[in-house]
């Protein structure tokens, strides 16, 4: 963008009334607002602005953006935001959690997996629910195989992996090859009226910490994953949290 300078309304109400935003002009498009209350809803918009003659002048408003502000609670070492149990690079599971696919899961599936046959579309469980050691012996594997590195990128350390919520599905193959399948298509286009996200979206491998999984849905519930889904944003950015490894 080619400007002068920045405003950055953020407000609770999205008219964006005078007497309850608050505007920040900045150089660069990039700020912090302070003081907000956890467990509302912001709405964030930026325009540009130029001096001519002495006058503002200012661009018009670029989308505006939904900011849930939710607070992270942590329930016997369990995180969650939102109620969305998190199990990311930045978030573990207790070893001993989990005994399954939970029957939300399972049952969102299912539905999933019937709609997808009269279309034609075939769906199949490739990989469901993980134990804590199942996946410390994975990602060991993947270690001895390419290195820590190249093992971080494709594969969790045990208790970072989303299949240990019991929540999350490998659907039909774990290849890459995946995204052009019809199947691929179909499950991106419609994963979410079952309550599932595509959880490691294509580009956006810095934010999430793991490469484009088209295969990976994750349960997250119908109108989470509307929400979500419609958004454009994977669930870190949603929520505004992180999926980094401590060390
Ligand atoms: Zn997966």
């Amino acid at each position: 963008m080619n400007a002068e300078g920045y405003l950055i309304q953020c407000s609770e109400d999205i008219s964006f009334p005078e007497d309850n935003t608050i505007i920040q002009q900045t150089a660069d498009c990039s700020t912090t607002f302070e003081g907000l209350k956890q467990n509302s809803t912001y709405f964030i918009r930026v325009c540009t602005y130029r001096i001519l003659n002495g006058q503002k002048v200012c661009s018009d408003w670029y989308q505006t953006i939904k900011a849930p502000l939710k607070t992270i609670e942590v329930i016997d070492g369990i995180t969650y935001v939102d109620g969305i149990m998190i199990a990311n690079k930045t978030y573990a599971l207790p070893a001993n959690y989990g005994d399954g696919l939970t029957d939300e899961t399972y049952q969102a599936y299912t539905a999933m997996v019937s709609a997808a046959y009269y279309q034609g579309i075939y769906l199949w469980m490739e990989s469901g629910f993980r134990s804590y050691d199942t996946q410390a012996y994975t990602y060991q594997s993947f270690v001895d195989d390419r290195g820590q590195e190249l093992a971080d990128l494709c594969s969790a350390r045990p208790g970072h992996s989303e299949h240990q919520t019991g929540m999350a599905i490998d659907v039909n193959t774990t290849s890459d090859a995946f995204a052009y399948t019809d199947e691929a298509v179909w499950l991106a286009a419609h994963c979410a009226e079952y309550g599932f996200i595509i959880r490691y979206p294509y580009g956006k491998e810095e934010i999430t910490g793991y490469k484009y999984e088209p295969w990976h849905v994750r349960y997250v519930g119908i109108d989470k994953a509307a929400a979500i889904t419609a958004s454009g944003l994977t669930l870190e950015e949603y929520y505004g949290i992180t999926s980094v490894y401590a060390n």
